[in-house]
């Protein structure tokens, strides 16, 4: 049976997602679409979703106000295969403090027992690019490109490290989930969208 991605519409890289998602798709042979997910009504078909970069803030609100918030927390907890980027992996941890403003109360997902630092690297103007090596899921070079990026300060026991930067956490998976604090939409390379295709039809069948 067909495999239906999502990439979640509220705001962020939204367009950058679905081409990587489909270009994935297509290099690796597997029958399946990729669609964006404005409304909590599109959730339901989904066999895996892409929470985007963007502002974790303004994503986080809108999809509480739009009742996104709720369903997608059931479906992921249930076991729904979800990548989160930046924003997204924002989204999906338990607490998130910025490191400029402090903490502030804004709508998460709960998903991950791991503690967020919003802004870890600096502002948009300290953005970067550097190799990150993800050596436990076969991606031994890639090309991260950080933006006002989060890293992971703790993380649960049960959370998996795929990657750090210096001393700083910027990927994790448990499960069903993953989260980078780089963004894989804006590079060529589309081995961790490819990573994630996979995931998510492994998880289907
Ligand atoms: N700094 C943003 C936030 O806290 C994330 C930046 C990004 O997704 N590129 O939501």
């Amino acid at each position: 049976m067909s495999l239906t991605i999502g990439i979640l519409s509220i705001q962020g890289d939204v367009q950058e997602n679905l081409l990587s998602t489909q270009t994935a798709i297509d290099e690796l042979g597997i029958d399946g679409n990729v669609i964006d997910v404005r409304k909590p009504d599109d959730i339901s078909q989904l066999d895996g979703l892409i929470i985007p970069g963007g502002e974790s803030t303004t994503i986080g609100q809108l999809s509480l106000v739009n009742g996104s918030m709720k369903i997608l927390k059931e479906k992921i907890d249930a076991g729904m295969p979800v990548f989160g980027i930046c924003a997204g992996m924002i989204m999906l941890s338990k607490t998130a403090n910025d490191r400029i403003v402090g903490k502030i109360d804004q709508p998460l997902l709960d998903i991950l027992d791991i503690k967020l630092e919003r802004n870890s690297f600096g502002r948009q103007r300290e953005s970067f690019e550097t190799e990150i090596s993800m050596d436990s899921i076969n991606i031994s070079k890639f090309n991260g490109v950080f933006i006002r990026a989060p890293s992971v300060s703790e993380v649960g026991s049960d959370v998996e490290v795929l990657a750090k930067f210096g001393d700083k956490i910027v990927a994790i998976k448990k499960g069903n989930v993953i989260g980078t604090a780089f963004h894989p939409e804006l590079v060529e390379d589309v081995s961790l969208h490819k990573y994630f295709v996979n995931l998510t039809n492994t998880l289907k069948n």
